[in-house]
């Protein structure tokens, strides 16, 4: 019997020892209503015991969790990738070890890349690149021809070549025309179709939430309504087309209340929200830091309290951070000539716990459901188990650490996050999928 030491071999997915065993953690598995001190047997890269497991005279690695959380795998939905175009910012690889170190197993990369996601020859590209590696990337297909909003992609193409979903994310579906075709050919096979929901007819001189604090920094605004009145626009086509519409990052209190109305009257439609919208306002914006520069901007606290409302009663049922990353210098010029965007994946964990399980506002096994159940289910992916006979596909981390973020231990090739010197309470410990299994570094 030997014990693992937890550290990397420089960093890399490490391979999965043939006999592993993960001693007394807590197993938290919603989807299986399962939540108890178990150990974990994984032999060959398969689960092959749940459940109390001797371990005197085990020939194989064991790893000691005292208490640790062993979860199904964790997914982000919404993650930009920048490979092809700006591997300068990311690549397939760093962001799928800035995901892994942020305590993923699976990652949906958007289609804003330079060529889009728009071509079978692209997500075989995409998906190549990410074939070896731990965490498992599934793309998702631009809604239009170049992401230009004028005309449809080859939809039902993409997806036989597997895309999960399609979205022009980024930028809206301006016409009302193309959203309504979209929704139409996604429901013949059954994907969601991701609204970046912003009318910018009302938005190209914003750079920050609308209203006292950009007046008082003499900012261009951008409204809450201009995303309410796309949202209320594609719910309805939602409820004509019978299509499933999914609202990425959803900012505004109103839009809350949109989409659980909507649910209530029965239309598909399904919503996930970013930890920066709900763990900073627009204030954090008086210091001009790029970093609290995104789409859509950090809105007030009535805002805030409306997400996390909306995150308690399921009308938000999942979290994905929009991880989207930009070079030093781009986010090194003055705030109006800066990009939108920050990197999220390795805070995700983190901000999640401590903003809203440690603050009653949803349980453990309720944020596990937002991380490892329901973006499954909305991109119709099977979801992992912690069960005999399943592949291990598993995130473990530790809900009573804490930690400070700091910019070294980021394996993200870009750094641009508010978060950089927080501490935390909530960390990632390890991943395990695909056979491997990798320490998180944070
Ligand atoms: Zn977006």
């Amino acid at each position: 019997m030997k014990y693992a030491n937890g550290n990397n071999d420089q960093g890399r997915f490490q391979s999965l020892p043939g006999k592993l065993l993960l001693k007394g953690g807590r197993v938290v598995d919603p989807g299986q209503k399962l939540d108890k001190k178990m150990d974990v047997l994984i032999e060959d890269g398969k689960i092959t015991a749940v459940d109390k497991v001797d371990a005197s005279g085990f020939d194989g690695e064991v790893v000691e969790l005292n208490g640790k959380v062993v979860s199904p795998g964790w997914i982000d939905m919404h993650v930009h990738l920048r490979e092809p175009g700006r591997e300068d910012k990311e690549t397939v690889e760093s962001g799928c070890y800035a995901a892994a170190n942020g305590g993923f197993t699976t990652v949906c990369c958007m289609p804003n890349t330079t060529p889009a996601i728009d071509s079978q020859e692209i997500i075989q590209y995409i998906k190549d690149r990410a074939r070896e590696l731990l965490v498992e990337v599934h793309p998702i297909a631009a809604i239009s021809k170049k992401r230009e909003g004028n005309e449809l992609a080859e939809i039902l193409d993409l997806v036989e070549q597997g895309a999960v979903a399609v979205s022009d994310d980024g930028d809206p579906v301006m016409s009302s025309e193309l959203m309504r075709r979209a929704l139409e050919y996604c429901s013949m096979v059954d994907i969601p179709v991701i609204g970046h929901e912003e009318d910018n007819t009302m938005t190209h001189d914003g750079h920050m939430n609308e209203g006292f604090v950009s007046t008082c920094l003499g900012l261009g605004g951008i409204p809450t309504v201009a995303e309410d009145i796309m949202i209320a626009r594609d719910i309805m086509l939602a409820e004509y087309s019978g299509g499933r519409f999914h609202v990425a990052h959803i900012s505004s209190g109103k839009a809350v209340e949109l989409v659980r109305q909507a649910k209530a009257r029965g239309i598909n439609v399904t919503a996930e929200a970013c930890p920066h919208h709900f763990t900073l306002t627009e204030e954090a914006v008086r210091g001009f830091d790029t970093n609290t520069k995104m789409h859509p901007p950090l809105r007030t606290a009535e805002d805030v309290e409306a997400i996390k409302e909306g995150i308690r009663d399921n009308t938000i049922e999942v979290i994905a951070t929009d991880h989207a990353p930009h070079s030093w210098e781009e986010k090194a010029s003055e705030f109006i000539y800066a990009p939108f965007g920050i990197t999220g994946l390795e805070t995700a964990m983190g901000l999640t716990q401590t903003q809203l399980v440690n603050e009653g506002v949803i349980d453990l096994n309720q944020m596990i459901e937002k991380f490892a159940i329901n973006p499954y289910h909305i991109l119709r992916l099977p979801i992992p188990q912690v069960a005999k006979g399943q592949a291990a596909n598993l995130t473990i981390f530790d809900p009573d650490e804490e930690w400070t973020f700091k910019a070294e231990s980021s394996l993200s090739k870009s750094k641009n996050s508010p978060f950089i010197g927080w501490t935390l309470k909530g960390k990632p410990f390890a991943v395990i999928n695909r056979n491997k299994l990798f320490y998180s570094q944070l």
